[in-house]
């Protein structure tokens, strides 16, 4: 494929003040079109970007580059190109218009310094920041007597880079790439099953379709597989897969499982409360990112203690004490307790040990017990043993209860 490098600028990047999240959203925008990265490099603003840029533009066939398009004397990013790649860099009188504009429409007086924003490789093509102030540019492969490099500078703000990444990008490495344009991949979750396992079941069958490329990657309580290459390789791809794990597959297209169950409820004119002790609301919370949970999700009750389970979820004390928090009889009673309470149609509970402490012989660290009341059907209730530190314990536990509801 097309050797393509990623160059991330900021001196904060370095420091480990700001996350260089950039570098993982153009590598999931590239892997949507099928391409991927060969190298990614992080570099503080100033002189470093130059001798990076100079390396990478010597190894490539596209550079994407983040940040340094700023005002200031240390974003060097326009500089450090033209000069790597032996091309002027010259005032861009469009550029600079549109940056003109950009203040008077904020009624603000323009500083010298964002004139610099207007300086362009000779011969580039200004991409437009509705944005923001810095415009991006891109250098097309073999301009002037230039490098065979295609070179795209970016913003670094996100809400700059974004936008502009969208509208600018994709087509033209989808030209520059020559790419089948019907090349594409295919997103499958999975839940409830181990990648090896996985791997085993379908590996080899899979390696047999010419031209398809398979890429796993397993989180806490999933597996993502991504299917890349022509449309008749992937449905090849997708039936053999799904011949044999159609109950594990959450999705298909990179829905999450939160964004599967509200999907779900929302077409079945279903109301969903959730009662939580071990997972400490971990599963309203997944529930609420999804745009539109407000027309599934009812209550999410967070009732850690024994007597909040009992007070405000009616499990009787006996249960409590008898059976322990975490038992059969109590998940059951959090689950029906939430179904009367809220007037939901599901309500799906959940306790547990997460460890560290807590844990017994009978009741050993990672126990943990789930439990799915609906308004028309017998409540189900079901044991898990997940003994994977707190972190993903939640993480894990969280899924088994999405699952459970789906
Ligand atoms: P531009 O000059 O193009 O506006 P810049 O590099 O000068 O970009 P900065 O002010 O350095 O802009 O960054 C703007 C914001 O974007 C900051 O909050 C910064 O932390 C964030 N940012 C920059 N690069 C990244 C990155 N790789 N990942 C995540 N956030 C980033
Ligand atoms: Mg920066």
């Amino acid at each position: 494929g097309m050797h393509i490098e990623v160059v991330n600028t900021g001196t904060e990047l370095l420091l480990g003040t700001t996350l260089n999240s950039h570098g993982a959203w153009i590598g999931q925008r590239l892997m949507e079109q099928g391409l991927r990265v060969a190298r990614q490099t992080t570099v503080p603003d100033g002189e470093p970007v130059k001798q990076a840029l100079a390396e990478a533009i010597e190894r490539s066939e596209v550079l994407i580059v983040t940040g340094g398009l700023g005002p200031t004397s240390d974003d060097l990013t326009r500089e450090a190109t033209a000069e790597a790649m032996g091309i002027e860099l010259i005032e861009d009188e469009h550029a600079l218009r549109v940056i003109e504009q950009f203040f008077a429409n904020r009624g603000r007086p323009m500083a010298e310094g964002n004139r610099k924003q207007a300086l362009t490789p000779c011969g580039a093509e200004v991409l437009p920041n509705p944005n923001g102030t810095a415009p991006g540019v891109y250098v097309p492969p073999r301009l002037g007597k230039g490098s065979p490099c295609a070179v795209f500078l970016l913003p670094g703000p996100p809400n700059e880079l974004y936008p502009m990444y969208q509208a600018e990008v994709p087509h033209r490495l989808a030209a520059l790439a020559n790419l089948d344009a019907d090349s594409g991949m295919h997103e499958m979750k999975f839940t409830g099953i181990g990648e090896s396992d996985f791997h085993d079941g379908v590996d080899q069958k899979l390696h047999q379709i010419a031209g398809l490329e398979i890429g796993y990657c397993a989180r806490p309580g999933e597996l993502d597989l991504r299917l890349i290459g022509s449309p008749e390789a992937r449905e090849k791809g997708r039936a053999i897969v799904l011949a044999e794990y159609a109950d594990e597959c959450i999705s298909e297209g990179g829905r999450s499982l939160e964004e599967t169950v509200v999907q779900l409820l929302t077409d079945q004119g279903l109301k969903l409360a959730l009662a939580e002790s071990c997972t400490g609301g971990l599963v309203a919370s997944r529930v609420t990112d999804v745009p539109g949970a407000s027309v599934v999700l009812t209550h999410g009750f967070v009732t850690y203690a024994n007597e909040a389970k009992r007070d405000v979820l009616g499990v009787p004390q006996g249960f409590l004490e008898n059976y322990g928090a975490v038992s059969e009889e109590v998940a059951r009673a959090m689950a029906e307790g939430a179904l009367h309470v809220s007037g939901a149609d599901v309500a799906a509970a959940v306790t547990g040990i997460a460890g560290p402490g807590g844990g017994s012989e009978e009741k050993p660290v990672g126990t943990v017990w789930i439990s799915v009341a609906r308004r028309d059907s017998e409540t189900i209730t079901f044991k898990a043993f997940k003994p994977w530190g707190r972190d993903v314990f939640k993480m894990v536990v969280s899924q088994l209860v999405l699952d459970s509801v789906r």
